[in-house]
């Protein structure tokens, strides 16, 4: 027998379900990758270069178990039928996967196909992780607490010394070169590097080092769990294990960290009108600030606000972002400039390398405070404090922004306080050199919580 295991965002050969579901019904086994254009046409360069760089991959796991990739252009409904009829293969194996586009997408194949999915995009299941009467979560506490609880499936093992058998004379479209990512290097041997470069040496002190920009204190795994470069269940295995182990802090904030994972995932599978509009329709009508000097400042680095542009700057040069400069940058473009959450959104789907539907619309809603389980609207970041608190000594800003490279420390992060000799002294002419704050925080703070409870008012 034959089947097709149709990659997606699963690009990896260990502890992969759908590949296993594939080899044990089948001798032969074509892995096909189709890039179909309302995926590859997305407006993301970077990410779609890491895309690409993964299949070159992806592919030489495979030549090494003697398989290779199949790539075809189309819609998946007319791909599929066609590589079907010419290898005679019987079944379809994909991994499930939650956002609305791919929901419909499979519903749509599996309507006339013979589609078998499943479960790999997370540990666990969005609908194995519900309460008692079967309702989702929506406060990720209670949600974690059900995800420990659940008996964890353990890895299917690698699959080193697994032949693949591949009908020969398939034709394969040539898998373009994307430009290289720097900082990046795709695949899964690199992803599995990481994981255990990670455990050998950072884990330990995650719990502290987790939120300092000026440290490299996480694990830079999210595009290889964007990709399914790394299986999730087999990073969650690894990690509960170091954390029985050595009673580690660290491994168990990770663990923590990856069901936030889970936990977005679940929200967009059960509630997918979330990438639309705020979750709290409280918070729907909010009367955001039209202006586009403003968001063109704040995606070219520009505000002022040293910590806001270093992080931007981050994003715009790697396509990836630490997670508390997301924070801070977020909440400016929200609470400060008083910006539509979702015009963040939709520029960091087009920067991100580990751009993610479910979370990234979650990070937004959270931040913005509109969302399932979100930090309370009137929380707002100061950009200055968080600035002096996580990169205490603007290391992380100067290597982001140059213009501010002899700015000294005492006025890192809040430069227009210099006086025109410490200028001068710097090389650094506020209004000249680098821009003045665009907004005053303290004002525009009260600015927003105003147009929030507004919001709350009319509904
Ligand atoms: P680590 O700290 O090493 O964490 C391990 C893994 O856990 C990550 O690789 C990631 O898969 C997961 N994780 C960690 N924090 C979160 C979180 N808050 N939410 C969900 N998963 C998490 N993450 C994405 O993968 N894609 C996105 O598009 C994305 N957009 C975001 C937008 C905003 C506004 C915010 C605030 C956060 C966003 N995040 C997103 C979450 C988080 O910032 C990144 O996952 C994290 O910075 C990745 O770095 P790391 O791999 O070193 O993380």
């Amino acid at each position: 027998k034959t089947a097709i295991w149709w990659v997606r965002r699963d690009l990896r050969v260990e502890d992969n379900p759908a590949l296993k579901a594939a080899l044990e019904v089948s001798a032969e086994v074509v892995p096909l990758f189709i890039a179909d254009e309302g995926s590859m046409r997305l407006d993301a360069p970077k990410r779609i270069a890491f895309l690409w760089n993964g299949l070159r991959a992806l592919d030489g796991e495979l030549r090494k178990r003697g398989s290779r990739l199949i790539v075809r252009s189309g819609r998946p409904e007319e791909v599929l039928p066609a590589v079907l009829a010419e290898s005679g293969a019987q079944a379809v194996f994909a991994e499930e996967d939650y956002s609305p586009y791919a929901r419909a997408r499979d519903l749509k194949v599996g309507d006339t196909l013979p589609l078998r999915l499943s479960v790999g995009l997370t540990a666990q299941h969005p609908v194995a992780v519900v309460k008692n009467d079967g309702a989702p979560y929506t406060v990720f506490t209670p949600f974690s607490k059900a995800w420990k609880a659940l008996p964890q499936s353990s890895p299917a093992g690698l699959l080193a010394n697994t032949r693949i058998h591949t009908p020969q004379g398939l034709f394969s479209e040539p898998i373009a070169a994307g430009a290289e990512v720097p900082g990046f290097p795709a695949g899964e041997e690199e992803a599995r590097r990481r994981l255990e470069q990670f455990l050998a040496q950072k884990v330990r002190d995650y719990h502290d080092g987790r939120n300092q920009l000026d440290e490299e204190g996480t694990s830079r795994l999210s595009p290889y769990f964007r990709f399914g470069m790394l299986s999730a269940r087999l990073a969650a295995a690894k990690m509960s294990e170091s954390a029985r182990k050595a009673a580690s802090k660290g491994a168990e904030t990770w663990l923590n960290e990856l069901i936030w994972r889970e936990f977005y995932q679940a929200i967009l599978y059960h509630f997918p009108g979330v990438l639309k509009q705020a979750f709290n329709p409280a918070l729907r009508e909010i009367a955001w600030r039209d202006a586009p000097a403003d968001l063109a400042a704040w995606k070219a680095g520009l505000t002022g606000y040293p910590v806001v542009d270093a992080s931007m700057r981050q994003l715009a040069a790697t396509g990836w972002m630490h997670n508390r400069g997301r924070m801070i940058a977020a909440s400016f473009l929200v609470k400060d400039l008083l910006i539509n959450w979702q015009e963040g959104e939709t520029w960091f789907m087009h920067s991100l390398i580990d751009g993610d539907p479910a979370s990234n619309n979650g990070g937004w809603q959270w931040t913005a405070g509109v969302g399932t389980d979100a930090a309370p609207y009137f929380r707002v970041f100061n950009p200055v404090l968080q600035g002096k608190k996580f990169d205490p000594r603007g290391d992380f800003v100067r290597a982001w922004v140059p213009e501010l490279g002899r700015v000294p420390e005492k006025y890192i992060h809040e430069p227009w306080l210099m006086n025109l000799q410490e200028q001068s002294a710097a090389g650094c002419r506020v209004g000249r050199d680098y821009p003045a704050p665009l907004v005053d925080h303290s004002a525009a703070r009260e600015r927003t919580l105003e147009a929030f409870r507004a919001s709350r008012l009319r509904w």
